[in-house]
């Protein structure tokens, strides 16, 4: 491919420009005849290969620890736990008994784990990427193959693999690599987490048209439209290196007429936070424990959970962090708490209903491991909850909270009721939310969850995309019937949905009246300088005249009629 546009899934909001460099682990395999089968010798090599994977998995552990954070360096640890697996071991015992050479037989022990991996849900699935990075380095070891230095690639590189694993990500140095494009992979992949916690340009799941790109071409990663622009033309460069230079604002920010408001961050895990306060947030806005659930066997028990708290607290000590209880179901599954197969589980047991329901030991552990954080952190704790669709629910959320503040009062354990809250993601909440906001603390509006329950459009169909539109003018109204319902009991109102972080539509949010605005962190200082340009009046009108819109075109007409200067 000379020129042209590949199109997958944008990684994070960012584009980079850059010289493509192909990267394929894969090494090649001899022929099984070729090699000399003696058990024997093949068991010493493969020893010997372990042993060196081991030295090697080590140092790159230690190396994404100093670049990136401990979080992500556990990757390698997961690495280092398959590389001593007894059902591997006794796969490749087999079959070097079976006289093949120890290359092969690697191959072959690992055939079944990856098949068993890839037949399960979700982030689980992406164990198979791990252990096909353990697997791929055993059978470079072996054959002797060279090593590609992700490391140490030329300024501007701009990486393009069919796959790239948890470790080969981390050896990136984001300042020096322009970005990544991946013919696999989805927005859940490690890979696309790690671009995301790295700000690093990337689009993944581009296809099998991603080969023709040619090593040596000028590529344009654009990881918001999830376009890889093969030699783009001087203005799509520009444009691509311009997006680098944001300035982070540290400080909280207000409108330009001094209206306050507060600019959060997402985050899904402990090594989320750094990046979150360097890039600007004022606090988190949305931590979704379920990610702390993932990738492990057993749910963290309270203590865990407690120090896991607190340290978001310490990275926040002037801010706030709000904190959302367990909110499983739907697209999100935990393989040992064994959920039910449903049919359509979007509208079935998620978030609050298993807290109150199957999950109720689990909430009320994570209850005991918020209230006493809240007591003993330093910073300003907010707990809310998930998928709430009724009041009733909300009563029975609030009766488990008082009950767990009862049972540590009585074993004379420090505790405090922190902020409580819920999240606004059903029309259910919408309708009832009056009801809701007179007795909490605040509101939160989940857009992604909302925009899916108003518009009736499942959230990972892509056949209804367009129909899941929130700039649409029914779910703009249920945004302000919100907002009317928090603002007249005093509560206030957050929005922790991907739209939140998208700085085009920041004037009509603060028009709306919401008061915290919660984000993907890479987008904080985007929304910042946009909150810093808008003027109250000017977004109250933008805001009226587009809920008086009946179409998400007029709405998008209207705020581009209005966007003030930058
Ligand atoms: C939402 O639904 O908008 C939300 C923030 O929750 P999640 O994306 O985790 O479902
Ligand atoms: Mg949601």
């Amino acid at each position: 491919m000379t020129e042209g546009t590949l199109f997958g899934t944008g990684a994070t909001p960012r584009s980079g420009v850059g010289t493509v460099v192909w990267y394929s682990p894969d090494a090649d395999l001899p022929d099984p005849d070729e090699a000399t089968a003696d058990p024997e010798a093949e068991r010493r090599r493969f020893e010997d290969a372990r042993e060196t994977a081991r030295s090697e998995l080590e140092a790159e552990r230690e190396r994404t620890a100093e670049r990136v954070g401990d979080q992500e360096a556990e990757v390698f640890d997961a690495h280092l736990q398959f590389l001593a697996d007894p059902q591997i071991e006794d796969g490749v015992e087999g079959a070097l008994e079976d006289g093949l050479p120890a290359e092969h037989a690697v191959k072959r022990a690992f055939a079944d784990p990856i098949e068993q991996f890839e037949g399960m849900d979700g982030r689980t699935a992406e164990r198979a990427d791990d252990l096909r990075d353990v697997r791929d380095r055993l059978v470079r070891i072996l054959v002797g193959g060279d090593r590609v230095d992700l490391g140490d690639l030329p300024e501007g590189a701009v990486v393009l693999a069919e796959r790239l694993t948890p470790s080969d990500t981390a050896q990136l140095d984001p300042d020096r690599v322009a970005g990544f494009a991946t013919a696999t992979g989805g927005r859940t992949s490690h890979a696309a987490i790690f671009a995301r916690s790295l700000a690093l340009p990337a689009v993944v799941g581009v296809g099998d048209d991603l080969h023709d790109v040619e090593e040596g071409a000028t590529v344009v990663v654009d990881g918001e439209d999830g376009e890889l622009v093969v030699e783009p033309s001087g203005e799509r460069r520009e444009a691509a290196r311009e997006t680098h230079d944001v300035e982070i604002r540290e400080e909280a920010v207000t409108t330009a007429d001094g209206a306050e408001i507060e600019v959060a961050a997402n985050v899904g895990q402990p090594a989320e936070l750094e990046g979150a306060k360097a890039r600007g947030a004022d606090g988190v806005g949305l931590y979704r424990t379920e990610f702390l659930f993932l990738d492990r066997e057993t749910p963290p028990d309270e203590d865990e959970q407690y120090e896991t708290y607190l340290e978001a607290l310490e990275t926040f000590p002037d801010g706030r962090v709000v904190v959302r209880t367990l909110d499983i179901g739907g697209d999100k599954q935990i393989p040992y708490l064994e959920l039910p197969e449903e049919e359509n589980p979007f509208l079935g047991e998620r978030g609050i209903r298993r807290s109150l329901g199957p999950d109720a030991d689990l909430f009320e552990t994570q209850l005991r491991a918020l209230l006493r954080a809240a007591a003993d952190g330093d910073g300003r704790l907010a707990v809310m909850f998930p998928l709430v669709a009724t009041p009733e629910e909300l009563t029975a959320a609030l009766e488990t909270v008082d009950a767990v503040a009862d049972a540590l009062e009585e074993e004379g354990v420090d505790y405090a009721i922190p902020e409580l809250g819920v999240m606004i993601e059903t029309p259910g909440a919408v309708f009832t939310a009056p009801e809701l906001a007179e007795r909490v603390d605040f509101l939160s509006i989940g857009t992604n969850d909302l925009t899916q329950y108003v518009m009736a459009a499942a959230r990972e169909n892509e056949r209804v995309a367009e129909l899941r539109d929130p700039r649409h003018p029914a779910v703009l109204r249920a945004v302000a019937r919100a907002v009317e319902a928090a603002h007249e009991h005093d509560a206030w109102i957050g929005m922790c949905g991907e739209m939140a972080g998208d700085p085009e539509l920041t004037e009509l949010l603060v028009g709306l009246g919401l008061d915290e605005l919660s984000m993907s962190a890479v987008t904080v200082p985007d929304v910042k300088a946009a909150v810093e340009a808008i003027h109250t009046d000017e977004a109250a009108e933008l805001a009226s005249a587009a809920l008086e819109a009946t179409t998400s075109v007029q709405v998008t007409e209207r705020i581009e009629s209005t966007t003030p200067d930058q």
